[in-house]
């Protein structure tokens, strides 16, 4: 991500990632807003298989165009936001998978390199309507149970709106963890080890990111260290084995951090889940009850 932000040829600009006032995602090459807790972004991912969802500076006849790159097998939606010498300027675009998009053209007479901007992003076509052909699958084996600690209502961590209908449940270290519903793997993380309630282990989870065929995406987190066994772009079925359960990044404890999301507008929104229960049926996971895998 780094280097995509816009001085590709400088191999060691800084690069900094924060979350912004409406929770989203920035990328820039200058340090954020003061007071604004930010991580600086480590050049290349963990992960080769990641998909670059980047935006770019390319040359043009006359200045530069701001363009989206989209490696995912899924749409995304980007904003970009330049400052130019008549002002700022921002746009924003719906790029479909694996593909590219002009996003703002700007005057630049000195180059792409001149070009000052930042950007963001959020998976999925924005307004997608959550459809799940049937309850969802609890993220487990068959006939397993485990408890649930954190679910809605109850906010500890989940406060903000990606987040207000995730599910924590506890399991061992080693869990192994099936997809609650079909889709399209789009993003994985396999090779962070670290955990522990300190800030700068957020972005130190590995998960998996499926996108279902309704455009949202389910996110299954905290997993162990190399023990993801799906991939971008690789199509897996309700029940699927993904990966073992884990403790990485911002826990406090072994669980496993599920949410299912959709962009409601270049912003995540969780979404509530029921789960199949005895007979198939629908079940609603609260604070404090077990949930079996059916
Ligand atoms: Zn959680």
């Amino acid at each position: 991500v780094a280097c995509a932000v816009f001085v590709c040829g400088t191999a060691a600009a800084a690069a900094y990632r924060y979350k912004d006032a409406s929770g989203q995602w920035v990328y820039t090459d200058r340090p954020p807003p003061a007071g604004q807790a930010a991580q600086s972004v480590t050049l290349g991912r963990v992960d080769a298989g990641s998909p670059k969802m980047v935006v770019l500076p390319r040359s043009t006849s006359t200045g530069v165009a701001l363009t989206a790159v989209n490696g995912c097998e899924c749409t995304v939606e980007f904003a970009v936001k330049a400052k130019t010498a008549t002002g700022e300027k921002v746009a924003r675009g719906v790029v479909q998978p694996r593909s590219e998009q002009v996003l703002l053209d700007v005057a630049a007479a000195d180059g792409p390199s001149s070009v000052r901007y930042e950007y963001g992003y959020v998976v999925g076509a924005p307004g997608v309507q959550h459809r799940p052909p049937q309850p969802y699958r609890a993220p487990f084996a068959l006939a397993q149970r485990f408890q649930v600690t954190q679910a809605p209502p109850d906010a500890i961590t989940h406060r903000d709106a990606a987040s207000r209908n995730a599910l924590d449940i506890a399991m061992p270290v080693g869990t192994a963890v099936h997809a609650a519903r079909a889709g399209v793997v789009i993003d994985v993380a396999a090779r962070h080890f670290r955990s522990g309630l300190a800030a700068q282990n957020m972005e130190d989870a590995n998960f998996v990111q499926v996108m279902h065929d309704d455009g949202t995406n389910a996110v299954y987190a905290h997993l162990q260290l190399d023990t993801v066994r799906v991939r971008p772009g690789q199509r897996v079925s309700r029940g699927e084995y993904l990966a073992n359960s884990g403790n990485t990044g911002f826990s406090s404890g072994p669980h496993l951090h599920f949410v299912v999301l959709r962009n409601v507008g270049l912003r995540s929104e969780s979404l509530p889940v029921t789960f199949a229960g005895p007979g198939g049926g629908g079940v609603t996971p609260r604070s404090g009850q077990h949930l079996v895998a059916y």
